[in-house]
């Protein structure tokens, strides 16, 4: 339990952090800072938080845990105004989805007895701002730490135990591992669809219709990455580059030999490929981490939710029990909407 939690930034994960630690009774207090008069009205409107600024020098006063909720890029700006105001004692920490550059960006303005332990929240969807934020999108997925060696083990413990609480498995990586990992899992996958659907815009006018007309598997699912948020995926291309170039090099490597067998026509070379990867999404769906469900678990026309036993909507992966209510069809009811887990 925090005294003062303090969420820099209240989109979709810092509303959700919000919207989870409150139910969990994870902070006496929620302060909440945003940069715009609008959002934080929005916030208000939910009744978000306990206090609300657009100052986030006023709403790390006190904070026994900070948590930056920004676009990567807008981090250093920030820390700089609220580094000197951090208190002895106090977790700092963010869900920026790389690590490297957030930890260069940060560690310079962190005080002495201040412990910095960089965070990624490994959920999300492509929906942005304070109404987009649900308290179970933790739930069951992983919550990367990537802590320096100094900081001490209580620290991590006690932040490791926050994102427990909110449904998390937590990992401790090295940030440069992390970075690798998160640049072929996540950030190559959203290139690849960002690059699929940029290709269909740019054919003509007819055969684009034809494509939203017809596109009832693949093509649909990368629209649904391909809709997450520009800046913060502007932001990962350019501050996780060389991970990202690294993996896209092996990619375009394995694309040439499979338009290889496209060409000979080496229908064993691709039986064997689609096999193994075949085997690589039911072990994700044994670990946990996506449903067998048909079209990925996505409901079909308005009325269908995963929900848990207390009646409240779970993400999949939990034990829960299919029924059928009445849900809003823009609705986020899973995580997988692109975003940072898709
Ligand atoms: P979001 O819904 O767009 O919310 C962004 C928040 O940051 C808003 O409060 C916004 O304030 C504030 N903000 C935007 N630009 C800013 C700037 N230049 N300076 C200060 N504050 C600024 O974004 P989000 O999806 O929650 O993403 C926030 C962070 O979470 C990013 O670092 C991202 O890498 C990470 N993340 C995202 C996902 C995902 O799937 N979306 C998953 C895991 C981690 P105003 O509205 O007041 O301008």
């Amino acid at each position: 339990m925090f005294e003062k939690l303090a969420l820099i930034g209240i989109g979709l994960i810092g509303s959700s952090i919000a919207r989870a630690a409150r139910l969990k009774g994870l902070a006496k207090t929620i302060a909440i800072s945003t940069r715009r008069q609008e959002t934080l009205d929005e916030a208000r409107a939910l009744g978000l938080g306990d206090t609300y600024t657009m100052d986030p020098i006023e709403a790390v006063k006190h904070a026994d845990l900070v948590i930056l909720c920004i676009p990567v890029q807008s981090y250093g700006a920030v820390m700089e105004k609220i580094g000197p105001y951090l208190e002895p004692g106090a977790i700092i920490s963010d869900v920026g989805s790389v690590k490297q550059h957030v930890i260069k960006a940060m560690a310079p303005h962190v005080p002495k007895g201040v412990h910095l332990i960089p965070g990624h929240p490994i959920a999300g969807t492509e929906h942005s701002g304070p109404a987009a934020g649900f308290p179970e999108l933790f739930i069951n997925r992983w919550c990367v730490l990537t802590p320096d060696k100094g900081v001490p083990a209580e620290a991590v413990a006690r932040l490791t135990a926050f994102w427990s609480a909110l449904g998390s498995n937590v990992e401790i990586l090295e940030p440069a591992h992390h970075d690798m990992v998160l640049a072929i899992t996540s950030h190559i996958p959203h290139l690849v669809a960002y690059n699929i659907v940029g290709t269909v815009a740019d054919l003509e006018q007819d055969t684009q219709s034809e494509v939203i007309k017809f596109s009832a598997s693949g093509f649909r699912d990368f629209t649904r990455i391909a809709a997450s948020d520009p800046v913060m995926w502007r932001d990962v291309f350019l501050t996780n580059r060389d991970a990202v170039l690294e993996m896209l090099g092996r990619f375009l490597e394995d694309l040439s030999k499979l338009q290889r067998m496209v060409r000979v026509g080496d229908g064993p070379g691709m039986e064997a490929l689609f096999t193994r990867t075949r085997k690589v999404r039911r072990s994700i769906i044994t670990a946990g981490q996506e449903t067998a469900a048909a079209d990925f678990g996505r409901p079909h026309g308005s009325t269908q939710v995963l929900e848990g036993p207390s009646g409240t909507a779970v993400l999949d992966g939990a034990p829960a029990p299919v029924v059928e209510v009445n849900v809003e069809p823009d609705r986020p009811v899973r995580e997988h909407g692109g975003g940072d887990d898709a």
